[in-house]
């Protein structure tokens, strides 16, 4: 049976790996991607301070060696290849192609300079070839980031690292190079709801308080009224209550940079200076009010402050890309499913053969870990599904290549991508780093046409 896997992130991996660990069918995976390097986020999101979670790329690599396995890089479906062809070439194709778009305040002034999407600025960090040439502006002295989840987390350690921390780190070079000119010493990551309703998990919390030139900031008025409630799964609201309440009873050890901690705030408008750019943020205090299911919403309560930053990061969640051919819910901006078989998104009917896995699939929940298990569930339906599909005569494995090289496509395999990781590993290490990620799509083809 032939699969193809859209995506070579976490998700996609997964499913690759359940697929090839099969003992009653022979399988044989294409893995494609938009981009010559595989592992999406696992390269491209995860922080460059957090070498130890980029580890896991090495099971990855255990799943690529396989004899049955291919890695179709630089080929993107939807340009370079269309769905109705995938169709043609494979029995089952599944979509792992995460979250690449943000979500947006929706709130006047989000437009202008200096306030950047999250993916942009992440992306920009971490090299990732879309946001090499983003404009990060880090001569101002106090940034907004907007969001109570990791990812706000990430973003702002990252502003206040000391270059010392960072230069151990893959961070992409020109970002390395911003960062040692930095002139920001203050971080306000923002919630609009308490900190029993904050979605950051405790290692990442506390390691805020441990780094090298920062002192963290809680005011005790935002936690004031913090009650841990008595249902199961509060262990995390509990850990994180502890440990922003020692934040609250520190005294600042003087450090050079501080990163505050805000709740019950929400941005009502991006304001702008003379130059055009962000000048200061809006801010809206909330209360909470309960709702009938148990949980907690935020509600204005009129009272208003003006934040003084220069630079607001949104940091408040994803959403699919649409592409075309593939079915797309418009509320949940996932790839429409039923527990992971592609469906219509008004009729909810199954579309045969195709399935989806990972972000793509629920929207931006889980850690890296939970798609195992979920992208085996939903092999679980495609073994069930595609019982006797293997019978179904295609075209030769390598008609796709021609097709692709026909269309002067330069479809980079895994031991390419090899060659790019060995080009990186020895520029960082001329650097002292893991890794010197090269960052234009370009220049990795051309390294590999010298070969
Ligand atoms: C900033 C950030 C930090 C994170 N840090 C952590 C962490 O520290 N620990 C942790 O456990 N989890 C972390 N996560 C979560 C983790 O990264 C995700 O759970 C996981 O990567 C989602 O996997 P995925 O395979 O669904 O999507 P992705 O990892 O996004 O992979 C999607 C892949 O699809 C490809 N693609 C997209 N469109 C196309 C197309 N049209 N054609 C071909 N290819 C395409 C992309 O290039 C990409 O390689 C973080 C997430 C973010 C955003």
């Amino acid at each position: 049976m032939r699969v193809a896997i859209i995506g070579s992130g976490p998700a996609g991996f997964y499913a690759a790996e359940a697929l090839l660990k099969r003992t009653d069918t022979a399988v044989q995976v294409d893995m494609y991607d938009r981009l010559p390097t595989p592992y999406g986020l696992v390269r491209g999101g995860v922080a460059p301070d957090h070498q130890n979670i980029k580890a896991v790329t090495r099971v990855y690599e255990k799943t690529a060696a396989r004899p049955t396995f291919r890695f179709f890089g630089n080929v993107r479906l939807g340009r370079d290849v269309s769905v109705e062809e995938l169709r043609q070439h494979y029995h089952q194709i599944v979509y792992a192609v995460g979250n690449e778009a943000d979500r947006r305040l929706g709130i006047p002034g989000e437009g202008i300079a200096r306030c950047t999407p999250a993916t942009v600025f992440i992306g920009w960090y971490n090299g990732h070839p879309d946001y090499r040439h983003a404009q990060i502006d880090l001569s101002v002295p106090r940034i907004a980031v907007v969001g109570n989840g990791n990812v706000a987390i990430d973003a702002a350690r990252i502003l206040l690292r000391s270059p010392a921390e960072l230069e151990k780190t893959d961070l992409a070079e020109h970002a390395l190079e911003a960062l040692r000119n930095s002139r920001v010493r203050e971080v306000f990551i923002l919630g609009r709801r308490g900190p029993e309703q904050a979605s950051f998990t405790p290692v990442e919390l506390k390691e805020l308080g441990e780094m090298e030139d920062v002192d963290p900031v809680v005011l005790p008025d935002e936690l004031a009224g913090c009650t841990i409630p008595e249902t199961a799964g509060s262990s995390q609201q509990e850990k994180n209550l502890k440990i922003l309440q020692s934040f609250a009873a520190r005294q600042p050890a003087a450090k050079s940079k501080k990163l505050h901690l805000r709740f019950l705030v929400s941005p009502v408008e991006v304001i702008a200076g003379v130059d055009g750019g962000v000048a200061g943020l809006a801010l809206e205090k909330n209360r909470l009010e309960l709702q009938p299911d148990g949980t907690a919403s935020a509600r204005g309560t009129g009272k208003f402050e003006t934040l003084d930053v220069g630079m607001v990061l949104p940091a408040v969640g994803f959403a699919a890309l649409r592409i075309t051919g593939v079915p797309y819910d418009g509320k949940a901006r996932i790839i429409a499913n039923e527990d992971g078989r592609v469906a219509d998104p008004d009729s909810r009917a199954v579309v045969a053969n195709e399935y989806v896995v990972g972000w793509a699939r629920t929207g931006p929940q889980g850690l890296i870990g939970s798609h195992k298990p979920a992208s085996a569930h939903v092999v679980g339906h495609m073994i069930t599904d595609g019982a006797g599909i293997e019978t179904r005569t295609l075209p030769e494995p390598d008609a796709i290549l021609s097709l692709l090289r026909g269309r002067g496509v330069q479809v980079v395999s895994f031991d390419e991508w090899k060659q790019i990781e060995d080009a990186e590993v020895a520029r960082g290490a001329r650097r002292g780093s893991p890794r010197d990620k090269i960052t234009d799509v370009d220049a990795m083809l051309a390294l590999l046409a010298k070969d």
